[in-house]
């Protein structure tokens, strides 16, 4: 679990920012659920034999009444409970977003914690491909927003249950021929979820998961009238898609249409985003049947591929340094301090630094002001002052150059302090 601190909590801004705007382009609504759910809820809604109801929870009993809770591992379980709980879908579909933290129980590595944070997005009561196909052009608009590069899509279809029963069949039969040749895990999941075996990252496995009969091949064909829908859409709008037949997810819950972003540049945790559809998850967690398509994506992954591919970080700096040169002079800088933010420049004020005498000296607060990183200092000597001017310097481009301005008309040239304008 990590601290993020300033400056690297303004790119995690600066990219939620950017999602929020984007949501609002495809009018997804922000959606805040609880942080902690009952614990029945994930086993009920993700499946019991999955790595996260297994092993990665961190549940426990709430000690003043025995409920049995658990930290969210996502969010789509708590969305759809809340979804349920407030009938939201009584007058028709709703779109719907979400960000924050989700905790699992796993072996921290490079792009994997046990606290970590999702965006998802998800859309409840539409059944067509091209909710699914919109979910996907959200995705890659963000990518595209964001400057990433290098993500690849691949999209799978998990069918419906009656042709996932079919085929859950003919691969345990395949399985068991083979039976000598699985690891623990695969022969555990063999009777009680074999398509996860698909899933596995046990490169000894690789070549009989390959060789496994094919989910594709036992959909019918309303099952690939779907799936041919959302690649129509995303091919009509240029989004380059793979198909990658043994794409299996790691939540029970999805049906048909499922995919992912990848990417080959954050070593063996390369999926940054994830998601399909789950027609059935809102029945099983006790709502009325309702289809639903969604994804959530790793913010520390998305950041991360960012700085390896050493995309534009942004600016984290105030547009101006306010110097006081002395104590005296506090209250008339800060009334002007404060008219400048109303009027929208950002400033950051020199304060007065522990054991040290006054508001320190003038070599001190320009040192400041240069680290600072503002592009102009506001400098509030006691002469301009009482000749109603306050002195602007440059500490970048022309560093040095000096100019006063009259207190009297702060709004006419507070625009001219602004330094991304
Ligand atoms: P993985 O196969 O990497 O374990 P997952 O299938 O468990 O991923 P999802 O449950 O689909 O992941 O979550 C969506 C996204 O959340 C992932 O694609 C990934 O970017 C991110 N994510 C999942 N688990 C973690 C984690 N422990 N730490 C950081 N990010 C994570
Ligand atoms: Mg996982």
């Amino acid at each position: 679990m990590n601290d993020i601190l300033p400056p690297e909590s303004a790119r995690w801004e600066w990219l939620e920012d950017k999602v929020r705007r984007l949501m609002a382009q495809y009018a997804y609504r922000n959606i805040r659920t609880p942080i902690v759910e009952p614990t029945a809820l994930f086993v009920r809604g993700l499946g019991e034999v999955t790595d996260i109801v297994e092993k990665e929870m961190y549940s426990f009993e709430d000690r003043l009444n025995g409920e049995h809770l658990t930290l969210r591992p996502e969010s789509t379980a708590g969305v759809v409970r809340a979804v349920v709980e407030h009938s939201m879908l009584y007058e028709g579909g709703k779109r719907l977003y979400y960000m924050g933290p989700m905790f699992r129980h796993e072996r921290p590595q490079r792009g994997r914690y046990r606290q970590f944070h999702q965006i998802g997005a998800e859309a409840l009561g539409f059944p067509g491909p091209e909710v699914d196909a919109e979910l996907i052009l959200l995705a890659d608009a963000l990518w595209r927003e964001l400057g990433l590069k290098g993500v690849r899509l691949e999209l799978n279809s998990l069918g419906e249950p009656h042709e996932r029963m079919a085929h859950r069949e003919a691969l345990i039969a395949y399985l068991e021929q083979h039976a000598d040749e699985l690891d623990d895990d695969a022969r555990r999941r063999l009777h009680s979820n074999p398509l996860r075996i698909l899933d596995t990252k046990n490169p000894a496995m690789q070549a009989i998961v390959d060789a496994a009969p094919r989910l594709v091949d036992f959909l019918g064909p309303e099952s690939i009238a779907h799936f041919d829908g959302v690649k129509a859409i995303l091919t009509a709008n240029g989004v380059q898609w793979s198909f990658n037949p043994r794409l299996v997810r790691g939540m029970d819950y999805y049906n048909l249409t499922v995919f992912e972003f990848v990417t080959d540049q954050l070593g063996s945790q390369g999926t940054i985003c994830g998601g399909g559809r789950y027609d059935y998850l809102i029945e099983q967690v006790g709502g009325k049947p309702a289809p639903a398509v969604g994804w959530a994506l790793g913010v520390e992954r998305v950041l991360e591929l960012l700085k390896e591919q050493a995309s534009d970080e942004p600016r984290v700096c105030a547009d101006v340094y306010a110097v006081i040169p002395s104590s005296a002079v506090v209250p008339a800088a800060m009334k002007v301090i404060e008219q400048l933010r109303r009027a929208g420049i950002s400033v950051q004020m020199h304060a007065a630094a522990a054991g040290v005498e006054g508001m320190g000296s003038m070599k001190s607060q320009f040192k400041k002001a240069d680290a600072s990183g503002a592009i102009r200092a506001l400098i509030f000597g006691d002469d301009e002052l009482s000749r109603g001017m306050v002195t602007v310097k440059a500490l970048r481009d022309g560093a040095g150059a000096q100019s006063e301005h009259p207190l009297a008309s702060i709004d006419q040239w507070a625009p001219t302090l602004q330094s991304n304008g």
